[in-house]
C-alpha cells in the first residue's frame, strides 16, 4: 500500500488566523464544499473552508477520478485483447503493467487535483483550515482548538464506505474505495462484494487488468435500481469478460489460511467456497455525520439517511445548509456540485432555488455504460402517469456497428398523449455522453418533436436519440401530414 494522507496540506502547514465572522463557513472540501467555497468567494463573501484529509474529497482521491482512470486503461487492454475483431494482431500476447496503470492513475489525479490545491483556493481569497470540524454552538465551529464564527455554514462532509457485518471479515482484512487505489500489486484473485456501480466498475476494471475476479451480489440483478434489460446486458458483459458472477448471493463468512482468504458464499440453493487474495467491499455509503457536534448546533440527522434538509437545502438550524453525499439520495459528484450551487444562491443571494427542480442524470461507467435520467416506468406507474416507450437498439445504429460497439439500446419514455420526454435509459459504450441530450430535453420541457429536429452529425452513436424521436413522429404525424394523407385518400376514392 502507498497511502498519502493529508498530502494536500504538507507537514509544516499552519492554519490562518480566523478573519472575524465568516459569511459562509464550509465543512468538507469535496465537490460540494469546493464548489460552494469558490462560488461564495466569487460573490465577494468572506469564506472559510475546513478539510480534515485530502482536498478534493472522495471524488478526486478515492472515487470518480481514480476509478475512471483505471477503467480507461482496462478498456485499452480489453481492446488489445479483442484486436483480431478489428483486423489487428497482437504478437506474443499483451503484458499488463499494473504499476504503470496505477502510476498513470496517480498522474491523472495530480493533474485534476491542481484546481483544488490549497494555494489556488487561498489565491481566490478563501481561508483554508486543516482539521476535523465540530460545531461548538449554533453559529460557531471549532477546528484544531480554534473557534470560527459564521453567518451561514454548509455541511459538505460527504460519505464513507459502509462496513459489512460478515463473520471473520474484519480479522481477514478487506479493501474499500479508500484503500484499493493505493494497491501496488495486482491481486491475482479478487472477490468484489456488492453489485452496485462501484462494485461493477471495479470488478470489470480489475478483471480486464488481469485479476481473476468473483463478484457477489445479494440481489437478483446488478444495479438493482436500473431497468432489468439494462442490468441483464451488464451481467452478460461481466460474465463475457470472465468474471465469476454470483447473484442472489451473500458473503457469509471469511477465514484466512496462509495468505489466502477463504470465503463462504451462500445463495438460496447453494453453498460455495472461494479462495481469494483480496476482498473489495462496495455495499453502499454512510453519511459522515458523527463527531461533528450536530446536536449542539441544532442540526437534525439520521445516521443512515444523513443530515435532514428541506427543498432549499436548509437544515433544522436555519443558518446551516447541507449539500452532497451527506444529505442526498443521489450520491454523485455532479449532484454534490449542483446542490452546492443552490446553497450559495439561497444562503448568500437570497434566492429560493429548489432541490426538487434539478434534473439529475447518472451513469455507471462499465463497458457498456448504463446511463439514466428522469422517470423510470415504475415511477410513472406509481404517479399514475401514462407512458409510451421508444426503443432503438444499438445494433441498428450505423456508428455503433462501425465501432463494434453495438450492444445496448436507447430507450426514451414519453408522457402518453403528448411528446413530452419523461425519462430515458441508455446502454451504450458512450451512454454517459449521450444522456446529456435527454437531460437537456427534460430540463427545458422539450419533446420528441424537438429531438426529431436536432441534426446529428453522421455517423454518431448519439443519432440513436434522433432515431427514437423519428419513431415517435411516425406514430404521431403532424396535423398537416395527416390532413394531406386524408385528402389524397379521398381524391383516390373519388377517381
Ligand atoms: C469508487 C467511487 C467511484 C465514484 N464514481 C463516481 C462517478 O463516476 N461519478 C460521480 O458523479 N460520482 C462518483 N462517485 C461518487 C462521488 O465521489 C461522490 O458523490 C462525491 O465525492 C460527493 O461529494 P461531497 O462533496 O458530497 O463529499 P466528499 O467527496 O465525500 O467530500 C467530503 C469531504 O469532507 C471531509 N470531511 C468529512 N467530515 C469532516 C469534518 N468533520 N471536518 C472536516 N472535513 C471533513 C472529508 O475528508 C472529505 O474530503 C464515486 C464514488 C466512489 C466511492
Amino acid at each position: 500500500m502507498d497511502a498519502t494522507p493529508h498530502q494536500s496540506f504538507g507537514a509544516d502547514w499552519r492554519n490562518p488566523a480566523p478573519a472575524g465572522v465568516y459569511d459562509l463557513l464550509v465543512i468538507g472540501a469535496g465537490p460540494a464544499g469546493l464548489r460552494a467555497a469558490r462560488g461564495a468567494a466569487a460573490l465577494g463573501a468572506r469564506v472559510a473552508l475546513i478539510e480534515r484529509d485530502r482536498m478534493g474529497g472522495v471524488s478526486l482521491n478515492v472515487g470518480s477520478v481514480p476509478s475512471k482512470s483505471l477503467l480507461r486503461t482496462a478498456r485499452l487492454y480489453a481492446e488489445m485483447r479483442d484486436a483480431e475483431d478489428y483486423g489487428g494482431r497482437i504478437v506474443d500476447g499483451v503484458a499488463i503493467d499494473f504499476a504503470a496503470v496505477m502510476a498513470r492513475m496517480r498522474d491523472v489525479r495530480a493533474r485534476l487535483g491542481d484546481s483544488a490545491s490549497v494555494d489556488r483556493l487561498a489565491g481566490a481569497g478563501i481561508d483554508v483550515f486543516f482539521g476535523h470540524a465540530r460545531f461548538a454552538g449554533r453559529d460557531t465551529v471549532e477546528v484544531e482548538g480554534v473557534v470560527l464564527r459564521f453567518r451561514k455554514a454548509l455541511i459538505a462532509t460527504g460519505s464513507r464506505s459502509q462496513t459489512p457485518k460478515v463473520h471473520g471479515l474484519a480479522e481477514a482484512g478487506y479493501l474499500t474505495n479508500e484503500t484499493v487505489f493505493d494497491l501496488t500489486e495486482r491481486p491475482s484473485r479478487l472477490l468484489v462484494m456488492g453489485g452496485g456501480p462501484l462494485g461493477c466498475e471495479l470488478a470489470q476494471a480489475f478483471c480486464r487488468l488481469g485479476s481473476r475476479v468473483i463478484i457477489a451480489q445479494d440481489e437478483p440483478t446488478f444495479l438493482p435500481k436500473e431497468e432489468r434489460d439494462a442490468a441483464q446486458i451488464l451481467s452478460d458483459s461481466l460474465a463475457r469478460d470472465g468474471i465469476e458472477v454470483h447473484l442472489n448471493t451473500k458473503v457469509a463468512a471469511v477465514r484466512t489460511q496462509g495468505g489466502t482468504k477463504i470465503v463462504d458464499l451462500v445463495s438460496d440453493d447453494n453453498l460455495a467456497q472461494v479462495s481469494v487474495d483480496q476482498i473489495l467491499v462496495g455495499i453502499g455509503r454512510s453519511p459522515n455525520v458523527e463527531g461533528m457536534g450536530l446536536e449542539v448546533a441544532g442540526v437534525r440527522y439520521d445516521p443512515v439517511a444523513g443530515v435532514e434538509i428541506d427543498d432549499f437545502l436548509r437544515t433544522s438550524n436555519r443558518r446551516i445548509y447541507a449539500a452532497g453525499d451527506v444529505c442526498l439520495e443521489h450520491q454523485f459528484a455532479h449532484t454534490a456540485d449542483a446542490t452546492a450551487r443552490i446553497v450559495v444562491l439561497n444562503a448568500l443571494g437570497a434566492r429560493r432555488e429548489r432541490l426538487s427542480a434539478l434534473t439529475i442524470p447518472w451513469c455507471t461507467y462499465t463497458d457498456p455504460e448504463i446511463a439514466h435520467v428522469g422517470l423510470y416506468v415504475r415511477d410513472a406507474w406509481r404517479l399514475s402517469i401514462p407512458v409510451e416507450t421508444y426503443v432503438v437498439l444499438m445494433h441498428d445504429v450505423d456508428r455503433a456497428v462501425i465501432d463494434g460497439e453495438d450492444e445496448g439500446f436507447v430507450k426514451i419514455h414519453v408522457r402518453a398523449g403528448t411528446d413530452r420526454v419523461l425519462g430515458a435509459t441508455i446502454v451504450a459504450r458512450h451512454a454517459g455522453e449521450m444522456i446529456s441530450e435527454i437531460s437537456l430535453a427534460i430540463r427545458l420541457g422539450l419533446g420528441m418533436r424537438d429531438l426529431n429536429l436536432v441534426i446529428h452529425a453522421y455517423p454518431t452513436q448519439a443519432s440513436a436519440v434522433k432515431t427514437a424521436a423519428n419513431a415517435y413522429m411516425r406514430g404521431h404525424p403532424p396535423l398537416w401530414l395527416r390532413l394531406s394523407r386524408r385528402l389524397r385518400l379521398l381524391r383516390r376514392a373519388r377517381r
